[in-house]
């Protein structure tokens, strides 16, 4: 099987970041000479393992573009952007701005232009919301003159390479008018309508859709799938809804759609912007593994892999190994893991190495194992929120949280001796750390139980 020919990280800005951040509203698009730094790591460690490209959500916004455009780019703030630009460059990854198309950044523009938007209510995740604050309207001319001018800007000002297109996470206009527009077949008109004219105006960047709040499960929408498709180098069906129809489907749809195509993996890890960065352990290697190779082998071009900070040695490892698989689908996933425990933790022995990969298998087995759903965005701590929130990815387990954490305490116990056979004793003990915070959290739950 050849290569992915989209080898894809995914972040919002600081979801990389090594401090954490909190104290804000998700999400926190906040940079400095840190962020620089991150990214600098970043890249140099994406280049190593075979990734060419990144899709960054709050290059400049999150919430809402100025009305101005101009002042959500300070001096100082471009230079950390240039910088960022810059390091992706050098290491050969293209930057793709995460882009909402009518939706997404557009709450400022709304108000200080209502002709841009009828507040008809929006159709959000299969369900009418009543309040439309966010979603400009597809039939207002206005609304297509100021996504053009913000696709102008991020070109012009910021020299973006890509743009990964999204209509559909916070809902789309549902007026009397785009209702008669079926839901795929709206998202296809925004996004083909928003991909043509940057395909003429600025020819040579790259253009994706991530699917977010759309369904490709439907057959009857796959004539709207391929108008979009037709303006896009790959699209991303990022809760993986083809794969639920049976492999065939997916197959063919793959087949039939004129750009490549993409996904998540399936199970989307997110990492938790507000914790301490040691607060965390839960590598899914397997769960990702099997899901890239099989999507190879329906033929898919495209993968996305969710960043997270490298100061977490859960995304250390995954970085790694994801790109290696991208760049090897064929491989084994104990053979891909092994490299990343290599780099990263330099155990003394091949057989150090391949007890730490069946250890960290294991870890992910005893808690993927537990839990009724592992397809879909699993959460830390709840995404909204200003300050460290709760550890939820714990009561996924319900009432087989204390054999998880029992579990945990073995595994821990199993590690003692594999960390003193490697050579990178920080990063080795940066783990053992994350392991007793997971037990802290396990404790805590435990002792307060979700009422
Ligand atoms: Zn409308």
């Amino acid at each position: 099987m050849p290569a992915f020919r989209h080898r894809m990280l995914l972040d919002w800005i600081n979801d990389v970041s090594t401090p954490l951040r909190a104290g804000k509203r998700w999400p926190i698009i906040d940079v400095d000479e840190q962020t620089l730094r991150d990214y600098q790591e970043l890249f140099s460690v994406a280049r190593d393992w075979g990734y060419n490209g990144i899709t960054i959500w709050g290059l400049y916004v999150d919430h809402a573009w100025p009305v101005d455009l101009k002042s959500c780019l300070t001096p100082a703030r471009k230079k950390i952007i240039d910088g960022i630009l810059d390091a992706a460059r050098r290491c050969g990854i293209t930057v793709y701005s995460g882009m909402g198309v009518y939706t997404w950044g557009f709450e400022e523009i709304i108000r200080a232009h209502p002709q841009t938007s009828r507040n008809e209510g929006r159709w959000c995740y299969g369900r009418f919301v009543e309040s439309n604050g966010v979603a400009m309207c597809y039939h207002q001319p206005a609304a297509r003159e100021w996504m053009r001018k913000i696709i102008d800007f991020a070109v012009q000002e910021m020299g973006v390479q890509g743009f990964g297109f999204q209509s559909a996470d916070q809902g789309r206009c549902y007026c009397s008018q785009c209702r008669q527009l079926g839901d795929m077949e709206y998202h296809a008109l925004v996004n083909a309508e928003t991909a043509q004219y940057t395909r003429e105006r600025w020819p040579g960047v790259k253009l994706s859709v991530s699917g977010w709040g759309i369904n490709f499960d439907k057959d009857e929408d796959w004539p709207h799938l391929k108008k979009m498709a037709g303006q896009l180098d790959f699209i991303t069906d990022v809760m993986d809804q083809s794969f639920d129809r049976g492999r065939e489907y997916r197959r063919k749809l793959i087949q039939t759609l004129p750009c490549d195509f993409g996904s998540l993996g399936r199970t989307v890890v997110v990492p938790p912007q507000r914790w301490e960065r040691d607060r965390w352990f839960l590598p899914h290697a397997r769960l990702l593994g099997q899901n890239i190779s099989q999507l190879a082998a329906d033929g898919g071009k495209a993968f996305e892999f969710f960043a997270g900070p490298l100061a977490n040695p859960q995304f250390d490892l995954m970085t790694r190994y994801v790109g290696r698989m991208l760049t090897h689908p064929e491989e084994s996933i104990e053979k891909a893991l092994g490299l990343a425990v290599d780099d990263v933790l330099g155990p003394h022995t091949p057989a150090v190495r391949d007890s730490l990969v069946q250890w960290l298998l294991e870890i992910e087995r005893v808690y993927f194992s537990r839990v009724t759903e592992v397809k879909g965005e699993f959460d830390y701590e709840p995404l909204m929120g200003v300050d460290a929130g709760p550890p939820i990815y714990l009561d996924r387990l319900r009432t087989a949280l204390a054999d998880f954490g029992q579990d945990m305490r073995k595994l821990q116990e199993q590690y003692q001796p594999l960390r003193k056979q490697c050579r990178q004793e920080a990063k080795a003990a940066l783990i053992d750390r994350c392991l007793t915070n997971v037990q802290k959290d396990i404790r805590w739950r435990l002792e307060n139980p979700k009422t």
